[in-house]
């Protein structure tokens, strides 16, 4: 997968939040979720700490696209 900015190669490899399973063993638990946010919208939970999603990684310069399921957006308005 070609990187959308700056057209490197990135890599494949799995996107999570916290120390992935050795925190989950040892009891260890957060609420911190991977949130997106933009004007006009109402923020969208992308990612709670037990999720693992398929991402890429470009080691050029940092960009990083994670593959989560579509929940839907919804505006501040509605
Ligand atoms: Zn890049």
């Amino acid at each position: 997968m070609k990187c959308p900015k700056c057209n490197a190669e990135m890599i494949s490899g799995e996107a999570y939040i916290g120390g992935g399973a050795a925190t989950l063993m040892t009891g260890g638990f957060s609420l911190a979720n991977l949130s997106f946010k933009a004007p006009q919208w109402r923020e969208h939970v992308l990612q709670q700490t037990s999720d693992v999603f398929l991402a890429h990684y470009c080691d050029k310069c940092g960009a990083i696209t994670v593959e989560t399921p579509r929940r839907g957006l919804s505006t501040l308005e509605s």
